[in-house]
């Protein structure tokens, strides 16, 4: 996907503040962060949104939630918490239109979201 900014991401065309990456996925820090810790998780591979999702993404979609977990680590969230968000089209407020996974912490959350 040559225009997609996180395809761009991926290819190096624009440099991310990277926390963890392996072969399959990247995540960096947001642009715009709604709290002290605020990462996004991508496949490396251009999905557009959760309903572009198939079978054969069941291992990749699993991968997003194991690189969650090792940034929350490294983000020294463990043990206090976080929230995952992946948000899925416009009444969820998606704006960018290549799958990401939010990992939020460092301070309380709230619920239910707005
Ligand atoms: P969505 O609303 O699609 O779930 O989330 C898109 C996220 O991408 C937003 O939190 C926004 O701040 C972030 N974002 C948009 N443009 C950029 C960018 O150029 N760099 C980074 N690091 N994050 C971005
Ligand atoms: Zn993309």
């Amino acid at each position: 996907m040559n225009d997609c900014l996180f395809c761009k991401m991926v290819r190096g065309e624009i440099q991310p503040k990277t926390v963890y990456e392996d072969e399959r996925v990247l995540a960096f820090r947001d642009i715009n962060p709604q709290a002290p810790t605020h990462v996004l998780v991508i496949p490396k591979e251009h999905i557009a949104t959760i309903n572009d999702l198939r079978p054969g993404h069941a291992a990749l979609a699993g991968e997003l939630y194991l690189a969650a977990r090792e940034v929350a680590r490294l983000e020294g969230l463990s043990e206090s918490g976080y929230r995952t968000v992946m948000n899925c089209g416009r009444d969820a407020g998606q704006a960018v239109f290549h799958i990401h996974l939010h990992v939020l912490g460092g301070r309380q959350m709230h619920w239910p979201p707005g």
